[in-house]
């Protein structure tokens, strides 16, 4: 099979978009390096790219994207770790400034654990994987009477800070955190609203963002 040509198209459009327009910031930032002041930990999930959501420029995040955004806890052993690798570039190279975890709605990761669904394909890899966040799921507790909707939220949410307290376990990290260099967040999008919260760390609850602007917006008869 030939390369996706929607890939060409959409290649041909940076060029004669984005490319020109950042074409000196791209080579700055290849002479000079990237310096990324925000880390992004989200899900591979096609309709949650940070980068978009947040209208990124190159150079702007360092990103790291898993099933169901999550951060395995800290675990010096003798196994490859992603996650773990990619966060402590962030932290001990780039040493950025803020990481944010990014949830979202409909996340077929947490669907499918809360189903206890068998994955589509035999897996090798997502089963171990999700399982990782039991303890959220657990702090949850179990569906009881409420509608999926809420409980999948409030599983979705809890995952994200199920993530923002394995963050704490990276010992070089909580250093940082504790020394004001770093600071943690939590962020969730929802994907059919376009809609943006912010964990409040006081609350633990997710408050949206730019809310009267999205109202107007959305107040505006549409044509
Ligand atoms: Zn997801």
């Amino acid at each position: 099979m030939p390369f996706p040509a929607n890939l060409i198209d959409g290649y041909r459009a940076f060029l004669h978009g984005r490319l020109r327009a950042e074409q000196e910031r791209y080579r700055e930032l290849a002479t000079k390096g990237q310096s990324p002041e925000v880390m992004v930990i989200g899900c591979c999930d096609s309709r949650c790219a940070p980068e978009a959501i947040f209208d990124a420029r190159p150079g702007e995040l360092f990103v790291v994207r898993n099933i169901a955004n999550l951060v395995p806890p800290y675990a010096p052993d003798t196994q490859a770790h992603g996650v773990s690798s990619a966060l402590e570039f962030g932290v001990v190279a780039l040493k950025v400034k803020h990481i944010v975890v990014l949830g979202h709605a409909q996340c077929g990761g947490v669907k499918a654990f809360a189903e206890n669904a068998e994955p589509l394909t035999p897996s090798d890899f997502i089963g171990k994987w999700m399982s990782l966040m039991a303890p959220a799921a657990e702090k949850v507790g179990p569906r009881g009477d409420r509608p999926l909707h809420d409980y999948m939220t409030a599983l979705e949410q809890a995952n994200v800070e199920l993530s923002l307290e394995n963050l704490l376990t990276f010992p070089r990290l909580r250093a940082q955190v504790e020394r004001g260099e770093t600071t943690l967040h939590g962020a969730y999008f929802g994907v059919a609203t376009g809609k943006l919260s912010i964990r409040d760390p006081a609350t633990g609850k997710f408050e949206q963002v730019a809310a009267e602007e999205y109202a107007r917006m959305f107040a505006q008869p549409r044509f």
